[in-house]
């Protein structure tokens, strides 16, 4: 049997409801070796034969048979594989890649070569080999007519196949080049089946071996000139290799297939670089600015949440000794344990930062309101504040942030270390502590020390020493759950007479342990009553202290205390500061005092121990073995108090916010569907050139999806940057949230299949169509 041959192949074309005849009962057989040219009238039937032959269209009748195999029950993947080992086709408007250099058209066609060197190197030798040498890199759109046609050919051989087919390959060249191009074309395709189709066959007479006229879709003559000789091998291409390698081979095709056309249309590119950097940034933007809204579903705890922490009480409502806390935390594996825990669920406290005065920044009403003490008592509060300026602190017991901070650690009970986000950076010193003071709690403390860090979703802290940490203790429970109680015992004649005075107390650095500085308007205003009766007066300060039972199972609600402490009044002032200020009804005691007043009251009374474990799984089976122990113990993250309001406003947000981000989600895979449409629509031509010379649809796509991915790089780039300057960046770091690797890996995750998912779409609209169709649309662009 013939390598090709035709039995009454016929083909119809049936448009708008027209039939048309395009080739009927073509009977052909033909060998490797033949030169045959084919002339007829326009519209007799000979693309259309070219057209059957090369598998670019079907048939409707007959059989076409390749190397005596049948192909009617092909389909469009055994028509591709048949392309693909067969064919090159060379038509009349060239169809080369016009954004593609010659290097690249030609490149394009040997990618069966896959070594990368190799396959340039034998590019480079068929384009010498027609005479393009020089033009190797110039792009297809600047090339002419007739060099554009060599370079088809040297792609016609470049793919190495048995039949070539050109339908009126110079019908667009002047005649000098056609006969050029008719002479390289016999040279090339020696040993090979070259079917010309050719509207001048003056032109190919001189090479031509057979001549066939067609005439109204039929074959009207078939006339050997010089017949094939017998000795022809056939150039077939060895059966296919195993499924695995050719499916690597596709892959590493693919690959160098999108970057070619990522590389070769660089304005296009970019476009479609900037739309995906507009689609990633903006995901990134919506959920850092959204990702707050996730925080309403962490439950409202009512004790602060700290990673193994257990809350321990016992069901009688008796008082833990610091003996019985001790041995329990040894007994149940704990690695530390904190008796009086009142200041670790004291949380809603603000910190002001206090500066050196800046004489152009105090406001007169703010200065005069300040209280000035006495300077003897050695307590200056010359400062500003910023009103705006706070942070929630939570407070750490006996932690440390490495060595890697700005200052020291604090040494004494009146020092405090910071550990904040980088937005504070401006507030408290990047070099150098520009915020000497805080004020927190009513205490005047020195900042001694401060690190920043860059994940915003962590609390700040504060850290003591052991002493700061029982002093911020008992001023807490002081405030807390204790009314405080100026007490005047005066004694005279008629006995002893006692006057209240309520007064805000503020702790001292200063004071000495023993005294109190008493500076209260009424106080003074009766000390002087008091002078000018001569009467004999103690004061006395006396704390009354009423605190709430832990234990539900008791039947007393409430029990109050009364813990009295007497102090020498002598530092107690005379002078009446300023009646109308309220601000300066205060009590001046020594730290060390309200140390002492506190937890006497709270080793009498504080039911409540925090212990420590490792981490939380080692808290709940502590928790469980308390429990079956007869104690009250619950890890510091299963309480909270469920209100219904706020949960109900909690998830109204998060559903507010979660709609925003999904419809800009959705806005946004609309817009780069819809741009890079719009781009790709430009790319049908040279898909359907591909196609028809037999690159692998599959090979196409991944070429598709390879481009697309690519340009999604500078993305991941930019969003990666841009995450790091905003994070690192004390003026933004506070405006969103800071997300972490893994949600980075979950955004660009997203844009890869969102990607993925437009490609396909859009690669499906664009192979629906048959090669011949979009390859003449494409070609008429
Ligand atoms: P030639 O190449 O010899 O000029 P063609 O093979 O292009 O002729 O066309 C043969 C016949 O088939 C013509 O009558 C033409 O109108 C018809 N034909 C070709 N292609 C199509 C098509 N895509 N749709 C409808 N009719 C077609
Ligand atoms: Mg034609």
């Amino acid at each position: 049997m013939a390598f090709l041959s035709l039995k009454d192949v016929g083909k119809i074309y049936v448009s708008d409801g027209n039939v048309s005849v395009g080739i009927r009962g073509v009977n052909l057989s033909i060998e490797l070796g033949e030169f045959v040219a084919v002339t007829g009238k326009s519209g007799s039937g000979k693309s259309t034969l070219l057209n059957v032959i090369s598998g670019m269209d079907s048939y409707e009748e007959g059989e076409l048979y390749i190397e005596g195999q049948s192909t009617s029950h092909y389909l469009q993947p055994e028509w591709e594989e048949y392309r693909e080992k067969y064919i090159s086709f060379i038509f009349q408007d060239y169809n080369i890649i016009e954004s593609f250099t010659v290097l690249q058209n030609v490149e394009l066609a040997l990618l069966h070569i896959s070594d990368k060197k190799e396959r340039r190197a034998r590019a480079k030798e068929l384009i010498c080999r027609v005479g393009l040498g020089s033009h190797m890199h110039h792009k297809g759109s600047k090339l002419s007519g007739g060099q554009k046609q060599r370079t088809v050919i040297a792609r016609a051989l470049a793919k190495d196949s048995p039949i070539i087919l050109a339908d009126e390959p110079t019908g667009n060249l002047d005649s000098a080049t056609s006969k050029e191009i008719i002479d390289l074309l016999r040279e090339v395709s020696k040993d090979k089946l070259l079917i010309v189709v050719t509207h001048n066959f003056e032109q190919v007479e001189a090479c031509a071996t057979r001549h066939i006229r067609v005439f109204d879709g039929a074959v009207e003559s078939d006339h050997v000139i010089t017949p094939p000789s017998p000795s022809q091998k056939s150039a077939t291409v060895s059966a296919a290799s195993d499924r695995k390698k050719e499916r690597l081979r596709e892959i590493r095709n693919g690959l160098t297939l999108g970057r070619s056309i990522f590389t070769s249309r660089p304005k296009l590119s970019i476009f479609l670089c900037l739309l995906m950097i507009l689609g990633t940034m903006g995901i990134f933007l919506v959920t850092s600015l959204c990702g707050g809204a996730a925080d309403v579903f962490k439950p409202n705890y009512m004790f602060t949440h700290i990673d193994g922490r257990l809350i321990l009480t016992t069901r009688n409502g008796s008082v833990l000794s610091e003996e019985q806390v001790k041995e329990l935390a040894e007994k149940y594996g704990a690695e530390s344990y904190l008796r009086f825990d009142v200041l670790l669920d004291d949380f809603g406290n603000q910190i002001r930062f206090l500066y050196e005065k800046p004489e152009t920044e105090i406001p007169p009403e703010l200065d005069s309101s300040l209280p000035q003490v006495d300077p003897e008592f050695g307590i200056e509060f010359d400062y500003v504040y910023n009103p705006y300026e706070y942070v929630i602190a939570n407070y750490t017991y006996g932690e440390t942030f490495g060595n890697n901070i700005l200052g020291r650690y604090p040494e004494a009970p009146n020092e405090v270390f910071l550990y904040l986000p980088i937005s504070y950076q401006p507030t408290v010193g990047k070099d150098e502590i520009l915020a000497p003071e805080i004020e927190m709690l009513g205490m005047t403390l020195k900042v001694t020390g401060v690190k920043y860090y860059y994940d915003n979703n962590l609390t700040p802290k504060c850290l003591f020493t052991e002493e700061g940490f029982r002093t911020a203790t008992a001023i807490c429970y002081l405030q807390n759950r204790s009314t405080m109680k100026m007490v005047f015992t005066i004694t005279e004649a008629s006995g002893e007479q006692r006057k209240y005075y309520p007064g805000s107390f503020v702790p001292s650095f200063d004071m000495p342990a023993d005294k109190i500085y008493v500076k209260m308007a009424k106080v003074a205003q009766y000390k002087q009553d008091l002078a000018a009766a001569d009467m004999k007066y103690t004061a006395d300060l006396f704390l009354s202290s009423t605190y709430f039972r832990y234990d539900y199972f008791s039947d007393s609600g409430s029990n109050s205390i009364t813990f009295e402490r007497l102090f020498d009044n002598s530092y107690m002032t005379n002078d009446n500061p300023a009646p109308e200020s309220k601000a300066q009804e205060c009590v001046f005691i020594s730290d060390e005092a309200l140390r002492e007043i506190a937890e006497t009251v709270l080793n009498d009374s504080y039911r409540q121990v925090s212990l420590f474990f490792e981490n939380d799984k080692a808290a709940y089976k502590a928790a469980k073995a308390l429990q079956d122990d007869g104690y009250i113990a619950v890890p510091s993250d299963t309480t909270y108090t469920p209100d219904a309001m706020e949960a109900i406003m909690g998830v109204l947000l998060c559903l507010v916010m979660g709609g925003v981000w999904i419809v800009s989600l959705v806005f946004l895979a609309f817009f780069i569907n819809l741009c890079s449409g719009r781009t790709l629509s430009s790319f049908k031509g040279d898909m359907a050139i591909m196609r028809s010379m037999g690159i692998p649809v599959k090979v196409i796509r991944i070429g598709m999806y390879v481009r697309m991915l690519i340009a999604l790089i500078p993305a991941f780039l930019l969003v990666v940057a841009t995450a790091v300057f905003i994070f690192t960046s004390p003026a933004f770091n506070e405006y969103f949230v800071y997300l972490y690797a893994w949600q980075y890996a979950l955004i660009f995750l997203g844009m890869i299949l969102l990607t993925v998912r437009i490609t396909h779409k859009q690669i499906r609209k664009l192979f629906g169509e048959s090669v011949k169709k979009s390859l003449r649309g494409g070609a008429a662009a």
